[in-house]
């Protein structure tokens, strides 16, 4: 298929409600779309960067994927997503901007062969993609005042698994709230690399609550201290922000840092390094889930893809966007109350219609790259 032009959007949407993480408060989500041109169709890929998560920045993904990553696709003929990887892969780290144009590949490429996403990604398994994803809901910081009415209201919606992020200060007295209300409950904490090693007695204090997991509690570019603190705890240590790549996965297994690792796309450059992350994990019997970076019903469905595969036994994080989103670019996920779980798609590529007025009305700024290996700005 050869890429005949490419549109970058930058978007801007007003969530219905801030979500609080251990660096800030947002109120409007803002993200970037790719879109690839090849053969009458069209490919979406989506950067749900969040500033402050990593050194990746909306600025710097509109340039590295403008000026160094566009430009080496322009005119190409690209069989698969996997002849796309090595085209980004010139550029070192921004995960996000080349996951961005990969999964533009990925939808692509599966229009093409009339397969879904999933059943595309899922190929190489005799087992194929799920058909539905376990999903849990993740609640932000909340106060403590009120933490119950929220939690009752997501399990009484049908989710099944709650996280709840947690801070310096702010740790030890909701997790135990929560499991005081809901002795059940399948109940997970994130720290967001909030503490240190020093902070072992507050972990050590939730021995007894029976969580899941304590997910990224130490430095968000650190492996080696994890695997300090994992033997001291009996929570399962769950690794996010750490894990950049396959390579990431080696060195925690190696080191016995972490039990559970949790994929995302974009954190880990793409949807071939996320499923060589899952393979990996399931031979050093890691157990993983697919983490959420506030996406829209666009990056939802490619979330989708990726939790489907058949290594991912845990609950994922595919928060229903309508929830969090005043406008809807697609149409929305619904949870599934009997089982906790979103129907993966089965139509071709995405598996999901896209608005395209509702693109136009939040789109903030839109260019598009055509031509050979110089790109015109329209
Ligand atoms: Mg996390």
């Amino acid at each position: 298929m050869r890429i005949e032009c490419v549109e970058l959007i930058h978007y801007g949407i007003p969530l219905r409600v801030p979500l609080a993480v251990s660096f800030g408060v947002q109120t409007r989500r803002e993200g970037l779309f790719a879109v690839l041109h090849a053969e009458g169709l069209t490919g979406w890929g989506e950067c749900p960067i969040i500033e402050g998560y990593s050194y990746e920045t909306l600025t710097t993904a509109w340039h590295v994927a403008a000026d160094l990553l566009i430009p080496g696709l322009l005119g190409r003929d690209i069989a698969e997503p996997e002849e796309v990887e090595p085209l980004l892969r010139h550029v070192r780290g921004h995960p996000f901007a080349r996951s961005m144009l990969e999964m533009a590949a990925w939808d692509l490429t599966a229009q093409r062969d009339g397969l879904s996403f999933a059943r595309k990604l899922a190929a190489p398994y005799p087992e194929g993609a799920r058909q539905r994803v376990k999903t849990g809901i993740s609640i932000g910081i909340q106060p403590e005042t009120g933490l119950r009415g929220v939690i009752a209201g997501y399990l009484e919606q049908g989710y099944e698994r709650v996280k709840l992020k947690i801070k310096p200060g702010h740790d030890l007295a909701p997790a135990r709230l929560a499991r005081r209300e809901f002795p059940d409950l399948k109940l997970m904490l994130d720290a967001n690399s909030a503490y240190t090693l020093a902070d072992v007695g507050v972990f050590q204090a939730m021995d007894d609550l029976e969580l899941l997991m304590i997910e990224q509690p130490l430095a968000h570019d650190d492996i080696f201290e994890h695997s300090r603190l994992r033997p001291q705890i009996a929570t399962p240590v769950c690794l996010d922000e750490s894990i950049r790549n396959a390579h990431d996965v080696q060195v925690a297994a190696a080191l016995a840092a972490c039990d559970i690792v949790n994929i995302k796309t974009a954190r880990v450059g793409g949807w071939i390094e996320g499923r060589r992350i899952h393979d990996l994990c399931l031979n050093h019997g890691l157990k993983v889930w697919i983490g959420g970076m506030v996406e829209t019903e666009i990056g939802t469905a490619a979330k989708v893809a990726m939790a489907a595969l058949p290594g991912v036994t845990m609950h994922s994080d595919i928060a229903v966007s309508h929830e969090r989103f005043a406008i809807a670019v697609a149409e929305p996920f619904t949870l599934n109350a009997d089982d906790s779980t979103v129907t993966v798609p089965t139509r071709p590529g995405l598996g999901i219609t896209i608005d395209t007025d509702a693109i136009a009305h939040i789109t903030l700024r839109r260019e598009t790259f055509a031509g050979g290996s110089h790109a015109t700005r329209a």
